[in-house]
C-alpha cells in the first residue's frame, strides 16, 4: 500500500500485517530499550515507542501472560518487531553476528516474531535477577551460563523459560531475554518502517 492516507484511520492496530502489542490490552509492561537510550549503542535507535508484532507471535505473548501470571509474574518487554532500517542501524553499531542479525540477512525481530523480555514479580514489581542486563553482550548472558548463582541460573531464568516454552517460544543460546517462534525465518521479513 502506497498510499498513507489509507491507513490513517488506524495506524497502529493493523501496521502490514502486525498486532500492535499495548500494556492494556495485553497485560504487560513495555519498555522499548531501543526507543530510549538506555541501550548498548547509547542512541535512540527506533522513532517510535510502539510495540508490535506477528499475529502468531502476539497470540503466543497472550499465552505466555497467562502462564506468568498463574507463576505470579508479569512480562516486561524490552523489544519486539524491529524495522529493517532500524537493524541497520544497529549493525553500523555493532557488526557482531553472535549478538545483531547481519541486515543483509534479516532478523527474525523484523519478521515480528521475537520477542526480548524478561519477568516482574507482580507482588514487588521488580525484576527478576537474571544476571545480567539486556542485551549485555557476553557470556554471562547466555542462557545456561553456569558460572551464575543458583537463584538466577536454576530458578529465574528457568522460570522465564518455562512460561515462554510453554507459550510456544523457542529460546536463544547466547540471550536468556530473547525468545522467538519455532522455525522462525520461515517467516517473510515485514517491510513496514513504523
Ligand atoms: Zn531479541
Amino acid at each position: 500500500m502506497t498510499n498513507s492516507n489509507e491507513k490513517s484511520t488506524a495506524p497502529f492496530f493493523d501496521h502490514a500485517g502486525l498486532v500492535h502489542i499495548t500494556e492494556k490490552e495485553f497485560d504487560v509492561v513495555i519498555d522499548l530499550k531501543y526507543a530510549q537510550t538506555d541501550n548498548f549503542t547509547g542512541q535512540v535507535i527506533y522513532l517510535h515507542d510502539q510495540c508490535f508484532l506477528h499475529p502468531i507471535a502476539a497470540n503466543a505473548l497472550q499465552k505466555a501472560v497467562k502462564v506468568a501470571k498463574n507463576l505470579g509474574y508479569k512480562i516486561k518487554v524490552f523489544d519486539a518487531f524491529r524495522p529493517q532500517s532500524a537493524q541497520e542501524r544497529l549493525w553500523q553499531v555493532c557488526p557482531n553476528p553472535d549478538y545483531v542479525a547481519d541486515p543483509t540477512i534479516g532478523s527474525n525481530h523484523t519478521r515480528g516474531v521475537a520477542i526480548d523480555l524478561t519477568l516482574l514479580d507482580m507482588t514487588t514489581g521488580e525484576e527478576l535477577d537474571m544476571g545480567t542486563g539486556f542485551d549485555t553482550m557476553d557470556v554471562r548472558s547466555h542462557h545456561f551460563y553456569l558460572g551464575l548463582g543458583q537463584e538466577i541460573m536454576q530458578i529465574n531464568r528457568m522460570r522465564l523459560l518455562t512460561v515462554m516454552l510453554t507459550a510456544g517460544f523457542v529460546h536463544h543460546p547466547r540471550e536468556w531475554w530473547h525468545y522467538q517462534l519455532p522455525h522462525a525465518t520461515s517467516f517473510d521479513l515485514v517491510n513496514a518502517d513504523i
